[in-house]
């Protein structure tokens, strides 16, 4: 598949582009309280929507939770308008099930850096962006009411969450709350399907080229120890270290504590990296 015969994409292209743009504003809009509130969205919506919820929890099911909680994580990982769960999910485990490879792999590393960080999303591939091609994937998730709920309207989740903000602090608390919340949100997350397959370390010789990366993976509370991750795609745990921080983990291990979280996978023992 040439990207250069796929229709374009133009909804996406205007959407990504409109909420950059808007995000260049934020020089002139700053002020501390509304990095404060930027950073707490920021947590909530890639820590524990994508990463907790999207990711460990709906797309790997490395621990389970009780309905309602699942529900609001879920919503969480809508708010950071990476799509709703059937798109993510989809798309993730294609991801893992064809690691790389240039077609199915819907942001396959092996098309260069800008292609597996955002250029994906330019391009209207059925496999990638259309409803009867993804549910295949998500058989788990398609039938749940709430999640075709969300797959429908979690872009309506930032009407009220705008209105909220606007009523607190104004432009300011909109533009760092929403578009630059959004922007940061959406590159920390591309970071794990371009960077985290190009840089870092290798723990275990899988047979994709992932990699574990420090800074992506301060940067996504856990995520960037990716190469851990696709050595074992199922456990809730991504940082294997005292080094490897991995926040996200922190919550789930807290979660567990408190007997909300259940059959939590731990990693096991693998054979070590070859050569
Ligand atoms: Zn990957
Ligand atoms: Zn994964």
């Amino acid at each position: 598949m040439d990207p250069s015969s796929l229709p374009i994409h133009w909804v996406s292209i205007f959407f990504f582009g409109g909420v950059h743009a808007v995000a260049l504003l934020a020089p002139w809009f700053f002020s501390w309280s509304a990095l404060g509130v930027m950073l707490v969205l920021h947590w909530l919506c890639a820590s524990i929507g994508i990463c907790l919820g999207y990711h460990r929890l709906l797309t790997h099911r490395s621990f389970r939770v009780p309905k309602p909680v699942e529900y609001f994580f879920a919503t969480m990982g809508a708010l950071a308008v990476q799509g709703g769960p059937t798109f993510w999910v989809a798309g993730h485990r294609q991801h893992h099930m064809y690691t790389e490879d240039v077609d199915k792999d819907p942001y396959s590393a092996r098309r260069g850096f800008w292609w597996s960080h955002i250029l994906w999303l330019f391009y209207d591939r059925p496999s990638v962006f259309d409803r009867k091609e993804l549910v295949k994937y998500v058989p788990d998730l398609a039938r749940d009411r709430y999640y075709q709920w969300l797959d429908r309207y979690f872009l309506l989740l930032q009407v009220p969450l705008g209105l909220a903000l606007y009523a607190l602090g104004g432009w300011s608390f909109v533009i760092y709350g929403l578009a630059v919340r959004l922007v940061l949100v959406w590159h920390a997350t591309w970071l794990i399907n371009s960077a985290t397959h190009k840089w870092g370390y290798r723990r275990f010789d899988v047979s994709d080229n992932s990699r574990n990366l420090w800074w992506a993976a301060l940067l996504t509370y856990g995520e960037g120890w990716h190469n851990n991750h696709h050595a074992q795609p199922n456990v809730a745990k991504a940082g294997l270290t005292w080094w490897e921080l991995d926040p996200t983990w922190w919550v789930i291990r807290g979660l567990e504590m408190m007997g909300i979280a259940k059959r939590v996978i731990m990693p096991s023992e693998l054979p070590p990296k070859k050569a």
